[in-house]
C-alpha cells in the first residue's frame, strides 16, 4: 500500500483528500496545527486502521516515520480574514514549512504536489488568466503575505526540482467551495449562505461587478489526485471557469435560500481582485480532467450542508 502524508489535513481540502485517499485505498498520514482547521472534519476517519494523525505545525522540522510515498502540502490559511489575522504565520507555513516538507520528500524518496493559489496572479492583467502569466501582485499589499508566501512556494518547489531532482506538482487552485468551509471564514459562500441563515442582508463587497470562477470540491480534489499521479511538473491550473460577478452571485444565492433580505454594498477590501477566471487548457490536455458539478448543483449541496449545522454553530461569531 502508498502512504501519502497530507499537511492541512483538518482544514477544508486537506479533510476532503484524506477521504479521498482513504477511498482509493492509500494509507494516509494527516498533519495539522489546528489553526484554522477543525478535527470534526476529519474524525469520522480515527477509527480506520489506515488512518494516522499528527498534531503538528509544518514550520517546525517535520517528522515521520516510516515510508511515505508522496506528500500533499495544504497547510495555510487561505481566507483572506485568517491570513490577514495571522500574517507571519502565513509566510512561515508558505516557506518555512514548505522547505521542511521538500526536505522530507528528499529524505523519503517521495513526490510532493504543493497547494498554490490564484492569487499567484494577484489581481490579474490577463483574462483568463493561464499559466503563463507571471501575475500582478503587489507584494507589500495586506493581501501580499499570502500571494507572496505562495509565490516563494512555487520557485523553492521547481528550485529543489531541478538541483535535486525531486518529484514535484504544482497546483494553481481557483476559488474552491464544499462542505466542511467554516462559517465564518470570510470567504464569500459562507459569507452569504450564512447570512441568508441567520435573516442578515448579504455583504458585496464593492459595486459587485468584481467575478470570481467557483469550483465543487469533489471536482477540484479528483483533479488534484489525477495531477498528483501525472508526469507534469509545472503549474497546473485547477478550477472551474464559469464565471460569476459577485453580485449576480449573491441574487442566485437569495433564490437558492429563499431569504427575504436584499444585497448591501460595503467597502471592497484592499487589492481584491477584480476579475478571476482560470484558463484550463492544461488540465484537459495533460490530466484528461475539467469540473463535472455544475454551479446549481454544487450550491444546493453546499447549502444543505450549512443547513445541518446547529444554531449555535451558525450564531457563533470568531471574528
Ligand atoms: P483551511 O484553512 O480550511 O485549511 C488549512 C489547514 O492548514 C487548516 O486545517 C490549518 O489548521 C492548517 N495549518 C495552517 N498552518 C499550519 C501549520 N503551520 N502547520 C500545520 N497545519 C497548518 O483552508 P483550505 O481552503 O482547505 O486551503 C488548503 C490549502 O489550499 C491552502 O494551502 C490554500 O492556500 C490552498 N488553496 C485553497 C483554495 C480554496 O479555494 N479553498 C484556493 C487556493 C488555494
Ligand atoms: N465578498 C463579498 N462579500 C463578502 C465576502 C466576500 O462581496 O461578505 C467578495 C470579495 O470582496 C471578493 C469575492 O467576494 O471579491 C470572493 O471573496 P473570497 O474571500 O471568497 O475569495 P478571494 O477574494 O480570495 O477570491
Amino acid at each position: 500500500m502508498k502512504r501519502v502524508l497530507i499537511t492541512g489535513a483538518a482544514g477544508f481540502l486537506g479533510s476532503h483528500l484524506c477521504d479521498k485517499f482513504m477511498a482509493e485505498g492509500y494509507r494516509v498520514v494527516g498533519m495539522d496545527n489546528l489553526i484554522t482547521g477543525d478535527l470534526k472534519n476529519i474524525e469520522h476517519l480515527f477509527e480506520e486502521e489506515h488512518f494516522e494523525f499528527y498534531h503538528h505545525d509544518v514550520t517546525k522540522f517535520v517528522h515521520v516515520p516510516g515510508q511515505v510515498d508522496y506528500i500533499l502540502h495544504f497547510a495555510s490559511p487561505a481566507s483572506p480574514i485568517d491570513y490577514l489575522k495571522i500574517p507571519i504565520q502565513t509566510l512561515k507555513v508558505g516557506s518555512l514549512g514548505t522547505h521542511n516538507l521538500l526536505g522530507l520528500a528528499k529524505e523519503k524518496g517521495a513526490r510532493i504536489l504543493i497547494a498554490s493559489t490564484s492569487e499567484v496572479y494577484g489581481d490579474p492583467l490577463v483574462h483568463p488568466q493561464s499559466e503563463e502569466y507571471y501575475g500582478n501582485v503587489n507584494t507589500i499589499g495586506p493581501r501580499g503575505v499570502y500571494d507572496e508566501a505562495k509565490r516563494f512556494q512555487e520557485s523553492i518547489t521547481m528550485a529543489y526540482h531541478r538541483f535535486h531532482g525531486l518529484e514535484t506538482r504544482i497546483a494553481r487552485i481557483f476559488n474552491t467551495y464544499g462542505p466542511r468551509m467554516r462559517l465564518n471564514d470570510g470567504r464569500v459562500i459562507p459569507a452569504f449562505i450564512g447570512q441568508a441563515l441567520r435573516g442578515e442582508d448579504l455583504t458585496v463587497f464593492g459595486d459587485g461587478q468584481q467575478t470570481r470562477s467557483f469550483c465543487y470540491v469533489d471536482d477540484q480534489v479528483n483533479g488534484l489526485y489525477k495531477l498528483l499521479l501525472s508526469d507534469y511538473a509545472y503549474p497546473v491550473n485547477i478550477g472551474n471557469p464559469d464565471e460569476i460577478t459577485i453580485l449576480d452571485f449573491a441574487e442566485e444565492i437569495i433564490k437558492l435560500t429563499g431569504t427575504q433580505q436584499k444585497v448591501i454594498f460595503k467597502e471592497l477590501p484592499k487589492d481584491d481582485p477584480l476579475q478571476r477566471q482560470p484558463n484550463i487548457d492544461k488540465a484537459r490536455e495533460i490530466l484528461g480532467w475539467e469540473p463535472k458539478v455544475s454551479r446549481s448543483e454544487g450550491m444546493r449541496k453546499t447549502f444543505e450542508y450549512f443547513k445541518g449545522l446547529s444554531k449555535e454553530e451558525l450564531f457563533k461569531s470568531e471574528h
